[in-house]
């Protein structure tokens, strides 16, 4: 489904898998489950163009929901993969990024989920870094946002003002953006909402739930704190 021109989120029960379209080629922002490729290379397809058309592939953090095609895509097209160097050790390494700190049936919960979406180990080829800006929807800056794990990242293009939060922040059916559960680390996790509250984004596409347009019109980001009550 087309955002606006040259950027498309994947359909995908679970997670949103985002493709834009460059003049030198595709860039995938996250990839979607495992078992989630062949979903990707069909929709390239769709579009008319070809695997080997896909040249990056962006991941905002290693979470199996995330980074689970990356290994089959890699194969499947040669797309160079890109993260922060904390989520690339894990992502390489085939294992989450931080030690769950939930309790109760919200840890059990997640338990089950990262043994059900574990990831092949897959290869980065690049370490990103806060501020870098890569040639993607006319200049697409990085920029750390830690919390949810220890080295997400959230993408902007100033261009369109379109914000990838990846799970920093998810967004729900009435256009609010809340924080995600099972943070890493609430107190980054807020100064990472706040640090994009600021970027003043209209567009906000979110690893879970719908995009969010007119977003700096909104009641919008989420309230003081990330604290799970
Ligand atoms: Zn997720």
């Amino acid at each position: 489904m087309e955002i606006i021109p040259n950027l498309h989120v994947i359909p995908s029960s679970i997670v949103n898998v985002y493709l834009t379209i460059d003049p030198d080629g595709l860039t995938l922002i996250d990839t979607g489950l495992p078992g989630h490729a062949k979903k990707v290379l069909k929709y390239i397809a769709e579009l008319g163009r070809k695997p080997t058309d896909l040249k990056r592939i962006i991941i905002t953090h290693a979470d199996g929901d995330h980074v689970g095609a990356l290994a089959a895509l890699k194969a499947a097209t040669g797309a160079r993969a890109y993260a922060n160097p904390i989520e690339a050790n894990a992502i390489q390494a085939g294992r989450p990024s931080h030690e769950l700190k939930v309790r109760g049936a919200l840890a059990l919960f997640f338990k089950l989920m990262f043994s059900f979406f574990k990831a092949k180990p897959a290869a980065v080829d690049e370490t990103l870094s806060d501020g870098q800006v890569l040639p993607v929807l006319g200049g697409l800056r990085v920029i750390n946002t830690p919390g949810h794990t220890p080295g997400h990242i959230s993408l902007y293009a100033p261009a369109a003002k379109i914000l990838f939060c990846g799970d920093s922040m998810v967004t729900e059916k009435n256009g609010t953006l809340r924080c995600s559960r099972g943070m890493w680390d609430e107190d980054k996790a807020t100064e990472s909402v706040k640090v994009q509250a600021a970027l003043g984004a209209e567009i906000v596409c979110s690893g879970h739930g719908p995009i969010v347009r007119e977003a700096s019109s909104r009641s919008g980001m989420p309230g003081e704190t990330c604290a799970m009550t």
